[in-house]
């Protein structure tokens, strides 16, 4: 168990605070209540309750009138009587309507479930209170499941003026526990609770960052008086929620740091130098040698490196991996490099093996294919160290590749590999080697932060020189005779194209005959033998694939028919044009992904994304964002805008960020602000056990420190 559980001692756990009594001890809810508020919400004790925060605030001031209603994005709070009950589906009831009035005019109330509890309920003549968002059906309005009380003119609930909106199931809300209710319910807990809600962050740092108490905000987000209240409690409680994340991330970065223990390279040697004055094909961009001496000062201090390497599609990552490793050899060491598909992998072997032609480094290449003679030899070179530099996909990680001294190793698209398949480089050695983990997907920062904040990352934010941004154009299917003039003048100037289709497992036929279909009609259209064109897809053999890649790469076809399988790493710069069939069906960090395959020479590059006219409001701000702008970073911020958090591309499977209030879209700043905070009273007090910090660990160690994933070794 990590070191940092010992600094908790035993009396922590003691604390036994209201805010851990069971929610069916409150005054009204009982057994059967908690019950569902458990399953429907996972609400356990009175702080979960607490924190079950109102996603908006409705003004309790404002009563609507019937006629008044029209838009239904809105909610609406109505005073009237109900009549008209009737139930509908014989034998048995399957639906029941009513009329609600009101003196102008009247509206559906429908229901699809809890008949008996409405039956029971309504009394002829009562006036009674509507709360509910109107759904349009038959080109009129109506409320489904509506939030329904008696309508008591002297209720206590009307003497706030904003009252809080709580997102509830439909089986809450046949249980008669509505948003209404619920809001009913926590302003008895906040009442009761209120005097007694200890603060969890140091009282110093309250004041310093101008926050509200715990006590205030937790006061004001259920019962807030104005909208100064809640601004003010919403930013109390997002910054908590960073600041316990934050702190569990960098407690996990430090006692990483002070307990993974690696080699030291300590020497800038012979290889790194010559290679450098002598071999470098292009001068550095100032962003390469940055993240290289990044590198570089991790690899001095006797801890292991877990860095993040993120640089958009082109920003030239693999020079940066190149000279690392030669640190490595310079120190002695053996380096690994590996790629998610064989292509890739071919592809740096080729690359690094032409610029260190003339250098004393040995390279080599293991695949799935490398053939059982070669393998021999490579395992017999790896074992007796004169193998420098391996580079592979997964068979890298396999029991029989065994180094004689594996210092430093490098992951490429990283997205493609589980946090297991890196630790197994961890079987090979007796201590964790040095780990460069490299992306193109760029992660929003606050996404880094978050799920990456107990990496370091290193970020190269600047492309080669020389680079003409690429051209992106949204297409409609029935422009494909301009598109395919088009291809014909591009391969008539000598560049190639790629044509790529979708596919995804669970329309894998579908789509498979999609592209075949494509490939046909192609070949109508670019006629051999005047025009070449290779396939590439999932069901062909990695041979096939391979040759076909390789006709390409070598300019022998001028067109390129792919799925997604070239979307990761493949360099071939005399592409000019990326064609992306059905575009609406990608992700935008995949669409992103895939244009970064052209743009790579010194010819204007086009990426054409064809989709129908019809597409879903997302997928045409996909098309958007992509037609708007090159950015990588701007691409993925949009993207996690449009999909949250835990669709992102980039996120981590295990582990993922579940806010209450937090949100990863809009909190960059508050992020900033916590992570350096925390820092700041870490550097005071490694092991929280200043007097002043006393409620803060309590507080993180029975939130947090339980649940930590101490699996996240990077
Ligand atoms: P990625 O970051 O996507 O892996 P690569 O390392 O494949 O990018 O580099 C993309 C292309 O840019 C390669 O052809 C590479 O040789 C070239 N390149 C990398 N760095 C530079 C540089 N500083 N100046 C000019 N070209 C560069
Ligand atoms: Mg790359």
């Amino acid at each position: 168990m990590p070191d940092f559980f010992c600094i908790f001692t035993s009396h922590h756990l003691q604390m036994v605070d209201i805010l851990s009594t069971k929610i069916e001890y409150l005054k009204g809810i009982g057994s059967k209540r908690a019950e569902l508020l458990n399953k429907e919400l996972g609400i356990v004790t009175f702080g979960d309750m607490l924190e079950y925060y109102p996603f908006r605030y409705i003004d309790k001031s404002r009563i609507h009138k019937v006629s008044e209603i029209c838009d239904d994005t809105v909610y609406y709070q109505l005073i009237g009587t109900i009549s008209n009950l009737q139930s509908f589906g014989s034998p048995r009831t399957t639906r029941m309507t009513a009329v609600f009035s009101d003196e102008t005019g009247s509206i559906e109330l429908i229901w699809f479930k809890g008949f008996k509890w409405i039956k029971d309920k309504f009394v002829r003549g009562k006036k009674y209170l509507v709360f509910g968002k109107a759904n349009i059906f038959n080109n009129r309005f109506n409320f489904t499941h509506p939030d329904i009380e008696e309508y008591d003119p002297n209720s206590t609930l009307s003497g706030e003026t904003l009252q809080g909106v709580y997102n509830v199931t439909e089986t809450l809300k046949n249980h008669g526990l509505g948003t209404k209710q619920i809001a009913k319910i926590m302003k008895t807990l906040v009442l009761q609770t209120r005097d007694v809600i200890p603060e969890n962050l140091p009282s110093e740092l309250v004041k310093k960052d101008n926050l509200v108490s715990r006590r205030e905000a937790l006061y004001k987000i259920h019962l807030p008086s104005n909208a100064n209240d809640i601004e003010k409690a919403t930013l109390r409680l997002k910054y908590e929620e960073h600041f316990f994340f934050q702190m569990r991330m960098l407690l996990s970065k430090r006692s990483r740091e002070q307990n993974m223990k690696s080699v030291v390279f300590p020497v800038v040697g012979e290889l790194f130098n010559t290679f450098y004055e002598k071999y470098l094909p292009f001068p550095l961009t100032n962003a390469q040698k940055r993240v290289i001496r990044e590198i570089r000062a991790d690899l001095k201090t006797g801890s292991q490196m877990n860095r993040l390497l993120q640089g958009d599609v082109g920003s030239g990552k693999t020079i940066v991996a190149l000279m690392i490793m030669l640190l490595a050899i310079d120190n002695g060491y053996q380096a690994a490099l590996m790629a998610p598909t064989e292509i890739l992998a071919t592809q740096h072997y080729e690359t690094l093996s032409k610029q260190l032609a003339d250098m004393p480094v040995k390279v080599a290449l293991l695949t799935g294919s490398t053939k059982q003679k070669d393998r021999k030899q490579i395992f017999s070179d790896l074992a007796d160290g004169t193998l420098n530099i391996l580079i592979g996909t997964h068979a890298l990680i396999e029991n029989d590749v065994v180094f004689k001294k594996l210092g430093l190793c490098i992951v490429d698209e990283q997205h493609r590999f589980g946090v297991a398949q890196r630790a197994k480089f961890w079987e090979k050695t007796p201590y964790p080697p040095h780990t460069l983990v490299m992306t193109a997907t760029p992660i929003p920062r606050t996404l880094a932060m978050t799920q990456f904040g107990d990496l370091d990352v290193s970020i190269i934010d600047e492309l080669p020189p020389g680079r003409k941004p690429v051209k992106t154009i949204h297409a409609y299917m029935e422009q494909r005779l301009s598109i395919i003039s088009f291809m014909k003048r591009q391969i008539a100037e000598g560049r190639q194209i790629y044509v790529v289709y979708p596919l995804i497992k669970e329309s894998e036929k579908m789509d498979l005959i999609n592209l075949k279909e494509g490939y046909e009609a192609l070949l109508r259209d670019f006629p051999e033998p005047e025009y070449r064109i290779c396939v590439v897809h999932g069901q062909l053999s990695a041979d096939d694939k391979d040759f076909e890649m390789r006709r390409f790469v070598r300019n022998q076809a001028h067109i390129m028919v792919a799925t997604t399988v070239i979307e990761v790493g493949v360099n071939v710069p005399n592409a000019s044009v990326m064609i992306i069939e059905n575009a609406n069906r990608f992700g935008l960090s995949q669409l992103h992904q895939l244009r970064g395959r052209v743009g790579r020479g010194a010819d204007q590059s086009y990426c054409i994304l064809v989709t129908d006219h019809k597409i879903s409001n997302d997928g045409k701000r996909r098309m958007d964002a992509m037609v708007a702008t090159n950015d990588g970073f701007a691409i993925a911020e949009e993207d996690l805008k449009l999909r949250g958090p835990g669709e992102t591309q980039g996120t981590r499977q295990s582990g993922q960020i579940e806010m209450k209030i937090g949100d990863l879209t809009v909190d960059e700043p508050i992020i900033r602000q916590v992570r350096y905070r925390v820092n700041e009273i870490l550097n005071d007090d490694a092991t929280l056990s200043k007097p002043e910090n006393a409620n803060m660990k309590t507080y993180f160690y029975t939130r947090y420190a339980k649940t930590f994933d101490w699996g996240k070794i990077g």
